[in-house]
């Protein structure tokens, strides 16, 4: 789609790991992940959470697995996925506990596609490579990948203060900042080193290392990068709320993605309470396709709107028609392969109307103030039709479904054939 883009950002080729069916890294498309905030051992809630979050298109979830309710629930969880025809992997998110959870619920341990560990709360002082090597230990058993993510926030506190007092020894010390970096690098690299040790295999690890600044998560994967070639996850933890935490994220991730940095992404928004959890999900994919490295849905193309719009028309077919693609294309994905490559304008008025309209597959120009109450559509760069009156939205959108069925209806019947 961007060919100087992808070119800019030939990414970076890291060791592909298979998690559950779902290959990060090597060459494969960046990958989706999001993560349950239910309760695992709250069957019914989290199945409902990891159904939502799969349909929504993340393509790896995340559960807390923190004490004996959440590991024994696990393997029912995934028969329940299962049943329902939702086949996401899980990953099991283990803190201080790992190595006891696993080692006492087999079939937590076979049902999950990934363990999540961090080197900062494995275990502490004598208990802590015994803990590692236990989870390690489970992992090559059950032939599972491991995620080693350090986060700044529980970094080894051990590493950090050795790492500190040698710096402090040098004629010209580094400043503080720097020696956090070089202190969660190592910690994710020294980590990923003894796991192999170990004899977990280099396409079974994937590394990340989460802070929650911006500038500080670009350096401490440039670093990364440069020093390993085990797949990356990429996110800024604690993000926030809102518009501030896709900013944020958007942000580090962007610059990041843009070096061929990442090979599998999380957006970790804070939800309003009783919020929409798989926003997250949205985030993650309109980042990839607006960076032109992954088609989820069709884009769909507004103008902000501004003083030359009449009326909220524009706004309100616009928000009609990104929800209408959404929530069809579960059903369109299957219908209509290719459709995610669609793209659709909708525009307040003759400025740029017209001309962002041809540059869509399919676009609708409104009319702004003092404009004649005319809305052309134009289809494929050509204009096709000009609508009027109050039915203009409906028959804009009856005249998207016509083009998708038209465009992408002909290779989804013959592939159902086929099948
Ligand atoms: S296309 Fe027209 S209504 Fe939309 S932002 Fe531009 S000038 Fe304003």
């Amino acid at each position: 789609m961007y060919p100087w883009a992808m070119e800019s950002s030939a990414r970076r080729r890291t060791i592909p790991v298979n998690i559950g069916g779902v290959t990060v890294g090597g060459s494969a498309p960046i990958v989706v992940q999001s993560m349950t905030n239910t309760d695992t051992a709250d069957i019914e809630s989290t199945v409902a959470q990891v159904a939502a979050l799969a349909r929504a298109g993340s393509d790896l979830v995340r559960i807390t697995v923190d004490r004996d309710e959440a590991a024994a629930a696990v393997p029912h969880i995934r028969d329940r996925l299962d049943a329902r025809g939702v086949d996401v992997p899980l990953i099991g998110d283990f803190h201080y506990n790992g190595h006891t959870l696993l080692a006492e619920h087999p079939a937590c341990a076979e049902a999950l596609a990934k363990y999540r560990i961090n080197p900062g709360n494995v275990g502490f002082k004598d208990k802590r490579d015994r803990q590692f090597s236990a989870i390690i230990d489970i992992a090559i058993r059950n032939d599972k990948p491991v995620r080693i993510g350090v986060n700044w926030g529980s970094l080894d506190q051990d590493l950090l203060t050795r790492l500190m007092d040698e710096n402090a020894k040098l004629p010209a010390p580094k400043d503080a900042r720097a020696v956090m970096h070089e202190a969660i690098t190592q910690s994710a690299l020294l980590s990923a080193e003894r796991a192999i040790e170990l004899g977990l295999g280099p396409d079974k690890i994937v590394l990340s290392a989460k802070v929650s600044a911006v500038q500080d998560l670009i350096q401490v994967y440039a670093m990364l990068a440069a020093r390993s070639d085990l797949a990356l996850h990429l996110g800024l933890t604690e993000a926030g709320m809102g518009s501030k935490g896709i900013v944020a994220s958007s942000a580090a991730l962007a610059v990041l993605l843009q070096q061929g940095i990442g090979d599998t992404i999380r957006i970790s928004l804070t939800p309003e309470p009783k919020g929409d959890r798989t926003l997250e999900v949205k985030v993650a994919q309109e980042l990839l396709q607006s960076m032109g490295f992954r088609s989820f849905v069709p884009l769909v193309a507004a103008c902000p709107g501004c003083g030359r719009t009449t009326s909220t028309t524009f706004q309100e077919l616009a928000r009609d028609i990104q929800d209408f693609i959404r929530d069809s294309m579960p059903e369109w994905k299957r219908r209509y392969p290719g459709v995610e490559t669609l793209t659709v304008a909708v525009m307040g008025c003759i400025v740029n109307g017209p001309g962002e309209s041809k540059h869509a597959d399919i676009g609708i120009s409104l009319p702004g103030t003092g404009e004649a109450p005319a809305a052309p559509v134009f289809i494929d760069g050509k204009k096709a039709v000009t609508l009027r009156g109050p039915g203009a939205a409906d028959e804009f959108k009856q005249m998207v479904l016509d083009y998708i069925e038209r465009r992408y209806g002909q290779v989804g019947r013959s592939r159902t054939a086929a099948e």
